[in-house]
């Protein structure tokens, strides 16, 4: 059923739990004949049972409407649905004819399954309710860790890779043009009398097909001027949603919606009209600037999708954080999943892996991770929870500390009672106190002498100011002592050694990316995204037991003959 803004709406049902009362003894009977050595449906149902109970999704459905189908059985349907790549006509084909799949679900023979368009709207009610991570993913891993296949302790490691979102990518101009066009197509679904009878004639031509079917202009001063037409238009579809007189329905329509998110975005009016607002360039924010790139709508038909430039990576959609356990004694597997904002960076997922595992039990000994996650904040508040957050921690941006030879924050040593330092050439500071930086964090900061830094015969080691002294900024005394010791390590042979675990959750992304399509977002807006990775993250893990339990090897991290090379890092 599709909803006003042409998004489907989720159906009145109730739930009538069904017991589970294991495989019908015909199925098992004519499957084990069938099957003498077993396959991996069989062997996940013998294993785990029927993974989902109906009671567990209790919570999606009302108590009145028509009785649903069972959710426990179009759970794991659309689980399988991910373990082999089916779409959702091949997964209802298979529930009606395939022996395996009979045997995993508990039905009979005769068992005639379900339409297909039962497993999209069993979607759009688990992506709706937002609990799809706890009554699917955690439902698994609780089962794979009460099987022995999962224990806290241990090694885990984390990594991410970009989403790209279900929408094309579109330049401003074109955004600008598809928003009122999306507003318009959903107004005259909704209410087509009310629309024509104040919609410019144009508008029919202007927005009738999609905008890039048009010629766009290319030069600066044409394109501005179309943008400024498409703002008005904007403009003036809102001013007759909003008006006293509208239907109250056009005001919740989703791509009205998104159309005056944009707008505000987009536009601002000034004493002398209409205009398009300006990138903000550098640290100074104006109030006709466009917003961050973490806040900016990028389509109409996603509102959530965000741009970002990673490296030589663009993308428009999201980022996958994954964490996966890494011990030699059990599969790989799984241990936590999130679809996150593109703009997001990745350190701030590390305490949020650590607190997601600590109530899933789950927490490791030791948690493997790149720079991009660590910080010597994480590094102490993952030891007071009794994890080694093992990854490198950068030395910061300071040129001293990217300089071989140069004097960086690690070669002054600090009196911290007395709150004094010393320099590499023996001088004492002159100057201490502490401050905020701009990040809103401590830090503690000693000022050199000019006498002693003016004429210091190593200056240009220590510092590029013209006629300042050097100055030195470090975080407190627990975090500054600690990152002293990490430095230490991480130029040692063992810690690179060690650090060598990280690499494998790179072949885990590799398999979601290439054998599970994780990189392309299949639905629009975050919560559907979600869903895809929490099915595709529980299809992993079901695959992995199953390789576990037949023996197959793990693949190995492809690394090319001439990395393989590569003179090892002192
Ligand atoms: S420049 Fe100043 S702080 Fe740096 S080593 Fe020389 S005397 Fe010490």
């Amino acid at each position: 059923m599709l909803g006003r803004g042409g998004a489907r709406e989720v159906m009145v049902m109730s739930l009538w739990p069904r017991q589970d009362r294991g495989v019908p003894a015909t199925t098992a009977e004519v499957a084990r004949a069938v099957f003498p050595g077993g396959c991996t449906a069989m062997r996940l149902r013998n294993l785990l049972g029927p993974l989902f109970t109906d009671g567990r999704f209790a919570g999606l459905f009302s108590g009145r409407g028509r009785p649903a189908l069972s959710p426990g059985r179009l759970a794991l349907v659309s689980v399988m649905q991910f373990v082999e790549g089916l779409t959702d006509r091949q997964a209802a084909d298979a529930v009606r004819s395939r022996l395996d799949w009979k045997y995993l679900l508990g039905l009979e023979l005769r068992d005639r399954g379900f339409d297909s368009s039962v497993l999209a709207e069993f979607r759009e009610r688990l992506a709706a309710s937002g609990s799809a991570e706890e009554l699917v993913f955690e439902t698994v891993l609780d089962q794979l860790r009460e099987a022995g296949f999962l224990t806290a302790g241990g090694r885990q490691r984390t990594d991410s890779t970009h989403v790209v979102a279900a929408v094309r990518s579109l330049q401003r101009l074109e955004l600008l043009g598809e928003s009122v066009r999306a507003a318009l197509e959903a107004l005259a679904v909704a209410a087509p009398a009310w629309l024509t009878g104040w919609a410019p004639a144009e508008w029919f031509t202007r927005y009738g097909p999609r905008v890039d079917t048009h010629r766009l202009p290319t030069a600066e001063a044409e394109r501005e001027q179309l943008a400024l037409v498409y703002g008005a238009d904007g403009f003036l579809v809102l001013e007759h949603v909003f008006a006293p007189d509208s239907p109250g329905l056009l005001r919740g329509l989703e791509m009205v919606e998104h159309l005056r998110r944009i707008w505000v975005q987009q536009f601002y009016r000034s004493p002398d009209g209409l205009r398009l607002r300006k990138e903000n360039k550098g640290k100074a924010k104006t109030e006709a600037g466009r917003p961050p790139a973490s806040t900016g709508l990028v389509s109409p038909y996603d509102p959530d999708a965000r741009f970002r430039m990673k490296r030589a990576t663009k993308w428009i959609g999201y980022t996958a954080q994954i964490s996966e356990s890494s011990n030699d004694d059990r599969p790989h597997l799984i241990t936590y999943i999130a679809t996150r904002p593109a703009t997001e960076p990745d350190v701030d997922t590390t305490g949020r892996v650590h607190a997601v595992l600590k109530k899933r039990d789950l927490l490791p000994d030791e948690h493997y991770a790149d720079s991009a996650y660590i910080t010597a904040e994480h590094v102490l508040d993952a030891t007071r929870t009794g994890i080694e957050l093992i990854g490198p921690n950068n030395k910061g941006n300071q040129w001293q500390s990217r300089s071989e030879d140069a004097y960086d924050n690690d070669l002054f040593t600090v009196d911290w009672e007395a709150l004094t330092a010393v320099c590499p050439q023996g001088h004492r500071n002159t100057w201490s106190g502490t401050g905020i930086d701009r990040h809103g964090n401590p830090r503690v900061m000693f000022t050199f002498s000019l006498t002693d830094c003016t004429p210091c015969p190593v200056r240009s080691r220590c510092t590029h100011a013209q006629t300042a002294a050097r100055t030195v900024t470090l975080r407190p005394r627990d975090q500054h002592e600690l990152l002293r010791r990490l430095h230490t390590e991480q130029a040692t042979d063992e810690w690179h050694r060690r650090y060598g675990h990280r690499a494998g959750v790179e072949g885990t992304i590799s398999q979601a990316v290439r054998a599970f399509g994780l990189r392309r977002s299949r639905y629009r807006g975050h919560d559907k995204t979600a869903l895809q990775h929490v099915l595709t993250a529980t299809a992993i893990n079901l695959t992995r037991l199953d390789a576990g339990l037949t023996g197959t090897p793990l693949g190995h991290t492809r690394t090319s003959h001439l990395a393989a090379l590569a003179p090892r890092r002192s």
